[in-house]
């Protein structure tokens, strides 16, 4: 049985925790470095990136993410999750300065790329790896601007990249927890039992 952590500082993290249960994983909330131990896989969900951010600073759990990503852990972040994984960072308030980030997938996340006018809306989508299309809620989502040479894109909004996969890293811009459609989660799970 999968064991799967979700990071509880703040945002969607109860959505996350019953998709995973209904699939049958043992889940966990995060909120401290010990928190990840024996977990194959972490969830960081949507929510606010700068507050989360700011929550993962007052936490220390910066570099136990990363060590967890290093030792093999396979990571999902949806929406400001994938923000948080991101290599680098646009568009956040100019008064916040740059933003930190966890650095482990390769490309420029756009915050809030879909602009004011829409911040939410849900979109029928095609998800490589999927039978049939995703129901996918943007809420504020940002985009993946940039995306290096070894991230694969799964699905593509108007022209951009709104999910990616590097190695044990998955990003969504969307959020899959809030749909009841539980394939991504599937998917996840699957990632996290197969060793890669
Ligand atoms: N706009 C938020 C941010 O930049 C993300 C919104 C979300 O997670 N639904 O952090």
């Amino acid at each position: 049985m999968a064991r799967i952590g979700v990071l509880a500082l703040q945002g969607a993290f109860r959505e996350h925790r019953a998709a995973l249960e209904r699939l049958g994983a043992q889940v966990a909330e995060v909120r401290l470095a010990a928190d990840l131990d024996g977990l194959h896989g972490l969830i960081l969900p949507g929510g606010e990136s700068t507050t989360m951010a700011r929550l993962m600073t007052e936490y220390a759990l910066w570099e136990p993410l990363r060590a967890f990503h290093a030792r093999g852990g396979q990571l999902w972040g949806t929406c400001a999750g994938a923000i948080l994984l991101s290599g680098e960072v646009q568009g956040a308030p100019p008064q916040f300065g740059r933003q930190d980030s966890l650095g482990l997938l390769d490309v420029t996340v756009q915050r809030n790329a879909f602009g004011r006018q829409i911040d939410s809306f849900t979109t029928g989508l095609d998800v490589r790896g999927l039978d049939g299309a995703f129901p996918a809620v943007f809420i504020r989502a940002p985009a993946f601007a940039r995306v290096g040479e070894g991230v694969e894109v799964l699905a593509e909004y108007e022209g951009q990249a709104v999910a990616v996969r590097q190695g044990r890293v998955l990003a969504t811009a969307f959020h899959p927890e809030l749909t009841g459609d539980d394939r991504l989660h599937e998917l996840f799970l699957q990632g996290c039992l197969t060793p890669a």
